[in-house]
């Protein structure tokens, strides 16, 4: 606070769950495993994507399944925004 120089943070970005909900809405009905949501997300880690998709799969706008990724093709739990 003292200091004027502002240190911009890349990388370290406090609206994962934004940025996941925004790409899902962005692609309405669309499935995406975790994998892909994390590399068009822009993501470090899967996990974070993980945690985000599981925790949205609880509110009815999401729907979190097994099913074909759109994007890689992969059969693995996918996660759409309905
Ligand atoms: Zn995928």
């Amino acid at each position: 606070m003292g200091s004027g120089q502002g240190k911009e943070e890349v990388g370290l970005r406090m609206s994962i769950p934004e940025d996941v909900t925004k790409f899902l809405r962005q692609h309405k009905g669309v499935a995406y495993c975790d994998g892909c949501i994390q590399k068009n997300v822009g993501l470090k880690l899967r996990q974070q994507a993980q945690r985000v998709t599981g925790a949205i799969a609880q509110t009815p706008e999401f729907i979190r399944e097994k099913g074909l990724c759109s994007n890689c093709g992969g059969d693995k739990l996918v996660t759409k925004y309905s």
